[in-house]
């Protein structure tokens, strides 16, 4: 059996609950975007869920970020597909959603109000877009990418005995 994650925004205007196969707190995420929206300390966590398995009460108190997107390699700005999803009374960031990639949803571990698994490592990913004072604690046996990892969050799980079945 998946995991089923609780979830629930400050203000308790929305709570959620979603399966997942992925629940480890690993995947560091220091872009502006995941630092801003979630990221106290200079980095958000994202985990994986069952999108199919997403049920939401408070739909309506739900505001969705898209948010504008200017790299190196593009001149002009691109709007990510990705949804964030917010409480927009009490500004908790929920989860991500991108249509793109519409079997998955990747909830914040800030968030999640069960329990989660406690990842033997962690990987921190897009550091080229950390903030200056962000100093990232990388310890022993942990791998930092300047953008995104060699492994899905599915893989990474799979390698390290963390799959929930
Ligand atoms: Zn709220
Ligand atoms: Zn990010």
């Amino acid at each position: 059996m998946p995991m089923q994650l609780a979830g629930s925004c400050r203000c308790g205007a929305v709570a959620f609950s979603v399966q997942s196969h992925t629940p480890a707190p690993y995947q560091l995420c220091y872009c502006s975007i995941c630092r801003k929206q979630a990221g106290g300390g200079g980095y958000a966590i994202n985990l994986g869920a069952d999108a199919r398995t997403l049920e939401i009460k408070g739909k309506d108190a739900i505001g969705i970020f898209r948010a504008r997107i200017h790299d190196d390699e593009h001149s002009k700005a691109t709007t990510s597909s990705g949804e964030r999803n917010f409480c927009t009374k009490c500004g908790t960031a929920l989860w991500l959603f991108d249509p793109t990639w519409a079997d998955l949803v990747h909830p914040f571990a800030s968030a999640i109000d069960s329990d989660l698994p406690k990842p033997p490592s962690r990987v921190h990913l897009m550091l080229k877009y950390k903030a200056s004072w962000v100093e990232p604690d990388i310890r022993a046996g942990e791998t930092a990418y300047d953008l995104y990892p060699e492994l899905s969050i599915a893989d990474w799980h799979r390698q390290h005995g963390m799959w929930v079945d």
